[in-house]
């Protein structure tokens, strides 16, 4: 019965290895990272009642009023708590809170406020493009720029840059990249790049001191010709456009950024076809391996946010139902209203396992990988604060960044990308659907109530509907992961061909 040999049974679909990551990653985990998750947990809680809760209403009424306020008091406390370095390794001088840990750190911020938990870890969706080039000697550069703006009390903030006017979906999948209207040229000069275009919709973009730009040596083969360019803020050439005036996430800056004959330096390239001839992969594959290894990471982070806004709608429901008689009874005791709490809490331990099981993934095979094994994780917890001069001059050496893309990009297989990334999709769609969901069932169960500001459901939602848009539309998440994780079930499926 116990045949050891599984005659081909375990090589059909699913596979074993897609849907027990989970499983297959606790063996792996430092157990250290249960305590770990518990103070990130204790922490985002204590920030909330201190800082975020006590400003949320009052912050969202003042973006009604004026859409162009810039809440810097707010993103100064946030770096005063040391959000900021928090998830920097500490080889790098950050705190070396482990990334894993940053889903439920999340989760209980954007409970009580999803603006404000994006305006504290939004950040992240920039340092997650930056990392994901594994150039370390930028890296390395820019996370100092980072701790300085601890220091000081000023905060650097660095933001992502995708989006273009005519190509949101198209820049989010190499497949799709093709055919895309871009417009963001980066033209090789001597010395460094010659930058023009335009890029919409970018978080923080008014905030950022470092801006993760993706731009293309030649518009006509833009999946061939990707390049990752550092900017600073105030570089010549580099200006900043309109500002939206959005549905939600109204405190979390989004704006325009211009580019007119702005030189990039060569020391500010992050990443280039040029830089990853050595490896195994062509210019297209490498470049999509980048963006996966990014949004592999920063999906399950949407996912996170997500379960944390449904959290937030359900504990204000429950709080109401608490307090609210209907027919002479309290709410909470109608067996229609606990049928409803019950699909709504079934909703937020759904949502949450899916970024729990992309976090896995990550573990296992994404970006998080190297800072997994074992004796990485406990070697970067005993390093001193303050970056030992010797690693900073190995990171600040070419065979650092050669040898760390060597054993991480040509390390990874590509079943190992198409796992990462359909599951980071799954969990991007699934928990912000279900989130939308929640809000909704919470406001049935409040009625009028439901639609009044104070008890931020109504925010919650128009939170939550945002989410379902950034980091790739839930639709094109839905093809992603039919391309990942279906797909080759079938002979018959054409992918992204319509
Ligand atoms: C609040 C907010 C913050 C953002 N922050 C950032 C940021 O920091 N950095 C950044 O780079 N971008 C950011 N974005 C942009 C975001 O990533 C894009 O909005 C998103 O990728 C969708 O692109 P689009 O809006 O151009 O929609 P479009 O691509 O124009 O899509 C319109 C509709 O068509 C569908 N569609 C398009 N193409 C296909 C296809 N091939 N198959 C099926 N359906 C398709 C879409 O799903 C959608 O329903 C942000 C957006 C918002 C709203």
């Amino acid at each position: 019965m116990f045949d050891r040999s599984d005659n081909g049974v375990m090589a059909r679909e699913p596979r074993f290895e897609e849907i027990m990551c989970g499983l297959l990653q606790s063996g792996k985990v430092p157990r250290a990272m249960v305590s770990e998750t518990r103070e990130a947990v204790a922490l985002a809680r204590r920030f909330s009642d201190e800082v975020v809760r006590p400003h949320s209403l009052e912050l969202d009424r003042r973006m009604q009023e004026d859409p162009t306020y810039i809440p810097w008091d707010f993103a100064r406390d946030a770096n005063r708590w040391g959000f900021y370095t928090m998830w920097l390794p500490r080889f790098l001088g950050g705190k070396g809170m482990s990334l894993p840990t940053m889903g439920p750190f999340f989760e209980e911020l954007c409970a009580c406020d999803s603006t404000l938990g994006l305006l504290t870890a939004g950040q992240y969706f920039g340092f997650s493009i930056l990392l994901a080039s594994w150039n370390l000697r930028i890296i390395q550069r820019i996370v100092r720029d980072v701790i300085e703006g601890e220091r000081t009390g000023e905060p650097c903030i660095l933001a992502g840059a995708v989006t273009e006017p005519q190509a949101g979906t198209d820049v989010e999948e190499m497949e799709l990249l093709s055919r895309a209207k871009v417009n963001c040229h980066a033209r090789k000069v001597k010395g460094g790049y010659l930058v023009n275009g335009t890029k919409i919709f970018i978080s923080l973009a008014q905030m950022a001191t470092w801006t993760m730009l993706i731009a293309y040596e030649d518009l006509h083969r833009p999946e061939e010709t990707v390049v990752m360019l550092a900017v600073k803020k105030g570089t010549k050439g580099f200006s900043l456009g309109r500002m939206e005036n959005k549905m939600g996430q109204k405190a979390c800056p989004v704006g325009e950024l211009i580019f007119e004959d702005c030189f990039i330096p060569d020391e500010d390239v992050c990443y280039s076809s040029e830089q990853v001839r050595h490896l195994r992969r062509g210019p297209k594959e490498s470049a999509m391996q980048l963006i996966d290894f990014v949004v592999s990471n920063t999906r399950p982070g949407v996912g996170a946010a997500a379960t944390g806004v449904a959290r937030g709608a359900y504990e204000q429901a429950l709080r109401f139902a608490c307090e609210t008689e209907v027919d002479g009874k309290l709410l909470v005791n109608h067996e229609w209203a606990q049928c409803l709490l019950a699909e709504m809490y079934k909703n937020v331990a759904l949502a949450r396992m899916t970024y729990m099981e992309g976090t896995y993934v990550n573990g296992l095979y994404g970006i998080t990988r190297l800072l997994s094994i074992k004796p990485v994780y406990y070697l970067d917890k005993v390093i001193p604060e303050s970056t030992p001069r010797w690693i900073a001059g190995l990171l600040d050496s070419d065979s650092a960044t050669r040898w760390t893309r060597k054993f991480l990009l040509d390390g990874q297989t590509d079943e190992q990308i198409a796992r990462t990334s359909g599951w980071a999709s799954l969990s991007k769609f699934a928990a912000s659907d279900l989130a939308l969901d929640t809000c909704e069932k919470a406001i049935e169960l409040m009625g009028h109530a439901g639609t009044r500001h104070e008890y931020r459901v109504e925010k919650h939602l128009r939170d939550i509907k945002v989410m379902q848009i950034f980091e790739g539309t839930n639709q094109l998440n839905r093809l992603n992961l039919f391309k990942c994780m279906i797909a080759r079930s079938t002979q018959e499926a054409l992918i992204f061909s319509d």
